[in-house]
């Protein structure tokens, strides 16, 4: 894989630097029957320094996850080597699955079979309550 030159796939761009690897396990790329390559560091005009993800597949890429982590980074689409989209993220309203609840009385310690759903109350401190319990799951970065 020439790591400019991804034919079908994403670009994960303007990562905030740092968060590039939250992304990368969060999305689970290792498991992944694809080429990725997770860049650190980048020098960048406007940010200084960033993170990219180049993903050279077409497999499906759970935004939330990403907006999530870093609701600053800047999704490019590409198909037969050319750009066909840019996605700007935002923190999504809820998250299905990507963080785990830590109460341990809440019903979804017990019940494994029922999805981890988070709703975000607090959008300026992204703040982030189990719909289940309301106990709050606060993102490790400010
Ligand atoms: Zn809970």
């Amino acid at each position: 894989m020439r790591v400019d030159g991804i034919q079908n796939g994403i670009v994960i761009d303007h990562i905030k630097a740092g968060r590039g690897m939250e992304i990368y396990d969060l999305l689970e790329l290792k498991d992944k029957d694809c080429s990725v390559a997770l860049m650190i560091n980048v020098v960048s005009s406007k940010m200084g320094r960033k993170d990219i993800i180049k993903i050279d597949s077409d497999i499906p890429v759970d935004y939330d996850v990403i907006g999530y982590v870093d609701p600053g980074a800047t999704i490019n689409t590409i198909k037969d080597g050319k750009l066909i989209g840019k996605t700007n993220l935002k923190l999504p309203k809820k998250l299905v699955n990507v963080i785990k609840c830590k109460n341990p009385r809440c019903i979804t310690s017990t019940e494994q079979e029922l999805d981890q759903i988070f709703r975000l109350t607090d959008e300026e401190n992204k703040i982030y309550r189990c719909i289940y319990c309301e106990t709050a799951a606060k993102s490790k970065q400010k």
